[in-house]
Formats: C-alpha cells, sequence, structure tokens
C-alpha cells in the first residue's frame, strides 16, 4: 500500500512511518516542518533501512497537495497534520481553525478528485470534553469540547462523519487517542516539542537531563487515589501500530467509525512519576503545586472497540514508555 502521511515528520507520524515500511507498505510524507525538522528522515531511514519520499509543502495548499496526489498513487491517507497544543489554540483560535480545518478540507477534496477513499485520522480523547464519566466510550456524546483546540477535532470528526454520509464509499477511521508518550527504542524519533514541553512525560524527562530543573505536580487534591490526575498513557509505537491496523479496517469497510485508541488503564502523575525514577535510576526533583486551569481527574479509555474492530490492543508497560522516552533523551543531548 502506498500511504500519503500529512505531518508524518512529527511525533506520531514519524513512528508509524516506521512501522508502515518495516511492514512493507510505502510511504510519502506531507509536512511544511512547523513542528518537527527535515533531519527526521535521516532518522527513519537509519531504523528502516528506507526513505520515504517527502514533500515540504503545506497541506492547506491545495496546489501543493494535488501535486502530490498527481505525482503518486495514494491508496490511502493518514491525517496528522495540525496543530496540538491546547494553551496556544486558546490565545490564537484563529490559527488552530484555518490550520487544522483547511489542512483537512483541501485533503478530502483532492482524494475525491482522485478516487482516493481512505482516511485515518488523528482524533483526540478530548472530543469527550468535560462531562462525561471515565472510562470514554466512543458512543458517548463527543461534542463538547473546552478549547480551540479540542473543538478542531470535534469539528473535523463531524466533517467526516457528514463526508462519509454523502460519499457511501468513503471511509473515515477517527482514532481518539488518549496519552502518547515513549518513543522508538532506538531513542533516534521521539517527542521534541519546541520550546518548553506541556506534556507531562517530556517534561518530566527534561527535567532528569537537566534541561529543567524542576517539575510541578499540578495538584495532589483530586478524588483519585493519590491526589493526582489519572491519565491513560500510551506507548507511540503500540500507537502507530494501531494506524497500520485502521488501515485494513479501512480497507474492508466504508463509513466513519471512532474508535479510541488507549491501554483503559489510568495511570497518576505521581504513578508515572515514580515509575521513571525507579526505571532508569535518575533523580526528577519536585514540588506539588495548584491545579492547572482545565485539567479533567481522569480520563482514559474503553479499549474494547479497538479490539473488537482492529484487533489491535496496546503492548507496552508503563515501565517500556518510561525507559524509552529517556533514550531519546539521552540520544539527543549526547
Ligand atoms: P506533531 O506536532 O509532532 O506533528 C504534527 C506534524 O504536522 C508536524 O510535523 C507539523 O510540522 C505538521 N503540520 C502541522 N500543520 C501542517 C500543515 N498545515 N501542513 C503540513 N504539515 C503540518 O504532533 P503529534 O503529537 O505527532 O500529533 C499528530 C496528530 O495527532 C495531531 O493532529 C495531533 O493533534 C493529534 N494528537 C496528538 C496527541 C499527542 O498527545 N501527541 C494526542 C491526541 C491527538
Ligand atoms: N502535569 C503535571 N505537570 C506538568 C505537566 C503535566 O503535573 O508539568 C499533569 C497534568 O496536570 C495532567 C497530567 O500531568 O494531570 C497529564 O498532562 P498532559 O498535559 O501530559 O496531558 P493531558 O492533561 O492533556 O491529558
Amino acid at each position: 500500500m502506498n500511504v500519503l502521511l500529512t505531518g508524518g515528520l512529527g511525533y506520531i507520524g514519524s513512528h508509524t512511518c516506521v512501522e508502515l515500511l518495516n511492514a512493507g507498505h510505502q510511504a510519502v510524507i506531507a509536512d511544511n516542518l512547523s513542528n518537527s525538522r527535515v533531519t527526521v528522515l535521516d532518522s527513519i531511514e537509519k531504523i528502516t533501512g528506507k526513505r520515504p519520499k517527502f514533500y515540504e509543502i503545506d497541506v492547506c495548499d491545495r496546489d501543493a497537495v494535488e501535486r502530490v496526489f498527481s505525482e503518486n498513487e495514494i491508496d490511502a491517507v493518514i491525517h496528522f497534520a495540525g496543530l496540538k497544543a491546547v494553551g496556544e489554540s486558546c490565545r490564537i483560535p484563529l490559527r488552530y481553525y484555518r490550520n487544522n480545518l483547511d489542512t483537512t478540507l483541501t485533503l478530502l477534496e483532492t482524494m475525491g478528485k482522485h478516487g482516493c477513499t481512505r482516511l485515518v485520522f488523528s482524533s483526540s480523547a478530548t472530543v469527550y470534553g468535560p462531562n462525561n464519566p471515565v472510562p470514554y466510550f466512543e458512543e458517548m456524546p463527543a461534542n463538547l469540547a473546552t478549547n480551540p483546540y479540542g473543538w478542531t477535532k470535534a469539528m473535523i470528526e463531524q466533517i467526516l462523519r457528514d463526508h462519509c454520509a454523502a460519499n457511501p464509499g468513503f471511509t473515515a477511521v477517527l482514532l481518539r487517542y488518549f496519552n502518547p508518550v515513549g518513543s522508538h527504542e532506538s531513542g533516534l524519533i521521539g517527542d521534541d516539542p519546541n520550546g518548553i514541553p506541556n506534556n507531562l512525560m517530556p517534561y518530566i524527562a527534561r527535567v532528569a537531563g537537566g534541561q529543567l530543573q524542576l517539575l510541578t505536580v499540578f495538584g495532589d487534591d483530586y478524588d483519585t487515589p493519590d491526589g493526582t490526575c489519572l491519565r491513560d498513557y500510551l506507548h507511540v509505537v503500540d500507537l502507530a501500530k494501531g494506524h497500520l491496523c485502521a488501515l485494513d479496517y479501512a480497507a474492508e469497510h466504508v463509513g466513519a467509525e471512532a474508535i479510541n485508541l488507549g491501554t483503559g488503564k489510568p495511570v497518576s502523575v505521581l504513578e508515572l512519576l515514580h515509575a521513571f525514577i525507579r526505571v532508569n535510576g535518575v533523580d526528577v526533583p519536585y514540588v506539588i503545586g495548584g491545579r492547572r486551569d482545565g485539567d479533567l481527574p481522569a480520563s482514559y479509555a474503553n479499549a474494547e472497540k479497538a479490539e473488537r474492530l482492529l484487533h489491535w490492543k496496546a503492548e507496552k508497560s508503563v515501565e517500556d514508555m518510561c525507559r524509552d522516552s529517556w533514550s531519546f533523551i539521552l540520544n539527543h543531548t549526547n
């Protein structure tokens, strides 16, 4: 299969590209490098022995996307390209709406012109919003986001459902990711955010590596077993493999289908932190601070639908996640 990966040089896209190439598929990457580096291509080649075809383009640019489709026979698309920082989306919402919606619309229109009918979309657990009880099931209402980033995901899901309803041969798999962490075991690719990370695992890893001084645990007075928030951390290699299963599913089904990709196992902030310290034998100085605005006490998946429809199940442990996050930092600081 020849698969177009928009945003394929980013964190999740690069890991998915590795799994695709290792499974014998071809990959074409379209990325504007707004949150990634072109050197990721070298790392993908080092890991797999193959170099994907790369277009440095903005996926909002119709002519550029048209060129990708006319120069390549694309069987399916995985749409990772998007802006993803929640806080930034509150400060510059229009940029988020423009980028995330426009990339999707441009892709869908161009796919339509070229008879490409299979799309896997990077959605997020954030679409479950603040009112659903955990664990989250796909059938729950998922249309009450709490920030512009989350709204772009909820809106794109709706666009894809409408598009599938109007085009009976089209398939859209809406993968609702929980909390991807870790990196490829080589440590060559990983979560490499610009500036100071917002997410817990890259923050812990950078404190351990000495690039940041101190971790602040945002609140220990939640109604959870140790008072800190619960999340469903998922190894990025497991997540990447889920995309291959979604492509297989899309080859045999039509319509829009939302599917959670998570482990289904809640882990607290302090559990993750102490696992990282224990597994890697490092020091991570931390303080308990106040709650972070907008944080939910708990967010984790019911992961049964992915097992039933995609025959996919997360396999890696919290220890694997901590070890591999650290090896990426070690590789990078050296
Ligand atoms: P990332 O920022 O590492 O990767 C996104 C890639 O898309 C980057 O390489 C960026 O340069 C590219 N990009 C952005 N806008 C583009 C455009 N207009 N044209 C071309 N390229 C563009 O993010 P990630 O963590 O790999 O996330 C991938 C997708 O998964 C995103 O859509 C994100 O919203 C979604 N997601 C991520 C998480 C997470 O925790 N990482 C959780 C849920 C959903
Ligand atoms: N968190 C924290 N300190 C940090 C970053 C995150 O205590 O520096 C907590 C955060 O409050 C949340 C959990 O770690 O409870 C996961 O946060 P992340 O931003 O990684 O994921 P999200 O909250 O978006 O699911």
